[in-house]
């Protein structure tokens, strides 16, 4: 929770990859265009699998 709004930390938000085939929380969101991509975090496929390994599976790293 932010101080006013829920915030997706993007250390942590994977955009799902290694779960699911697109953004599970812009998928359910009742309210379209709620959930965004955020254009200061821009990141590769590759760069959100690294951190997909590195938050799920960092003993195989
Ligand atoms: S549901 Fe997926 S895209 Fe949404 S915040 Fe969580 S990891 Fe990121």
């Amino acid at each position: 929770m932010g101080s006013e709004i829920y915030e997706i930390d993007p250390d942590l938000c994977t955009e799902c990859i290694g779960h699911y085939d697109e953004p599970t929380c812009m998928k359910v969101c009742p309210i379209d265009n709620t959930i965004i991509h955020d254009p200061a975090h821009p990141e590769s496929n590759e760069a959100l699998w690294d951190k997909f390994v590195l938050l799920h599976h960092s003993d195989k790293l």
